[in-house]
């Protein structure tokens, strides 16, 4: 089963827009009702029997049993005789809201890094689902959601051929309203085997990844344009709160931040695919990218994207292009030695430049990691392993290392990827 997610514009009438507000208000207070009564069982179960909170004590009889979803659907098919205003909205997308609750309190106690779920302003609530689709809903230009009809769209790219839609989600966003359309089919596709060539990415802190030939480093995304952002920040402190005037930059600002994750998203995508060009196998390093954005990389790594880059789009770049991907042990990456395997001791981080005390190789910190993520996935799935050069070489003019360091090769490669951002 292949499941993909297309996103377009939509181009409503303000009749339609109102409809969107009206059913994100609507969903929003079911949703946080539901949060509440379950938080208030929550609560009211925290002291023990035979003693009374100091805190606060919720009188909820002790055989209730916890609100979960199954028990608030119920609810909420009975509350909409008594809450006309529930039936506004299509019932299917109302029960999503309680999924989607109890999806995160799910996760939150199964997951630990999970946070306690939110009541959601209405800042924070920016979607809804319609699970279930009429027939022939999708047209030229146009798609027809349930009990809504039929609505413009900005046809940015052709519908899948061989796919079905099966779900619609409208999300606003600070540029308008978006449909992300889920396309399924049935048909199954093996997963690709590794071939005959390969890659290895390190994803560095000079660079952005490095590959064994080239160090590939990105725009700097959002850092660039920090002084504009500094600059709309500083007049929105100086309107009052709440006014037209702050709404009106704010929703500016929004639209800033969101053209920047734009750009991002786009260069990662061609990235993932120049990649791909390259060779069959790629081999990724494991990472945990949470508490590195959290050190001292922090603005840096987030602006761009490597976390994202490594773990979703480029695995899916990779299957999409039938190229095997893996992620392979990055420890002692930058220890190794790629041309004679020796254990070279601990690098301090300033530490850009690999060199070698065995066998005199010299060459880029990230390059020389890359080599060996190649050497590591190579022998994972059964390569022989090719090492670079032979000891004593490594100081000649041409030798592959020089080249990989910075050679005029690099510099047109780096310059190409570029331009492909220049090119937006
Ligand atoms: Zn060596």
């Amino acid at each position: 089963m292949i499941t993909y997610t297309y996103r377009y514009k939509l181009k409503p009438t303000k009749q339609q827009i109102r409809q969107f507000e009206q059913y994100l208000d609507i969903c929003r207070s079911v949703s946080n009702y539901a949060h509440a009564e379950r938080k208030a069982w929550l609560e009211s179960r925290k002291s023990r029997v035979d003693c009374c909170s100091i805190v606060s004590e919720y009188i909820i009889p002790a055989n209730t049993p916890f609100p979960s979803y199954n028990i608030q659907a119920k609810a909420l098919t009975e509350a909409k005789n008594k809450l006309p205003h529930l039936k506004l909205v299509n019932a299917q997308c109302l029960q999503q809201v309680l999924k989607r609750l109890d999806k995160a309190w799910n996760d939150f106690f199964k997951i630990p890094q999970r946070g306690f779920p939110r009541f959601r302003s209405k800042n924070r609530f920016r979607s809804f689902v319609f699970p279930q689709l009429g027939k022939n809903c999708l047209d030229q230009g146009k798609v027809k959601l349930p009990s809504i009809g039929w609505v413009r769209i900005r046809q940015s790219r052709p519908y899948p051929v061989g796919f079905e839609p099966k779900q619609f989600q409208i999300v606003r966003k600070a540029s308008g309203y978006y449909l992300m359309i889920s396309f399924q089919s049935s048909k199954k596709v093996p997963d690709p085997i590794p071939g005959k060539t390969s890659i290895g990415l390190d994803a560095g802190i000079e660079s952005f990844v490095a590959t064994p030939t080239e160090l590939i480093k990105s725009p700097k995304f959002l850092r660039s344009k920090l002084r504009t952002l500094k600059l709309l920040q500083r007049r929105l402190k100086k309107k009052i709160k709440g006014s037209n005037n702050w709404l009106k930059l704010q929703s500016k600002i929004a639209r800033f931040h969101e053209k920047v994750a734009n750009t991002r998203r786009d260069w990662l995508f061609k990235l993932a695919h120049y990649i791909c060009d390259q060779a069959n196998n790629i081999f990724g390093e494991d990472i945990n990218f949470k508490s590195w954005s959290k050190g001292m990389f922090c603005r840096q790594s987030l602006d761009s994207g490597i976390g994202s880059f490594i773990n979703k789009i480029l695995p899916f770049v990779c299957w999409k292009r039938d190229r095997f991907y893996l992620k392979v042990e990055q420890n002692f990456s930058s220890q190794e030695c790629s041309n004679c395997g020796a254990f070279t001791g601990k690098k301090q981080l300033k530490e850009r430049v690999h060199h070698c005390q065995f066998c005199h190789h010299t060459e880029s910190r990230d390059t020389n990691s890359a080599k060996i993520l190649m050497q590591r996935g190579q022998v994972a799935v059964g390569h022989t392993v090719t090492r670079g050069l032979q000891a004593g070489d490594a100081g000649s003019p041409d030798s592959p290392s020089k080249i990989a360091c910075g050679g005029d090769a690099t510099g047109f490669r780096q310059l190409s990827l570029f331009e492909l951002v220049g090119s937006q």
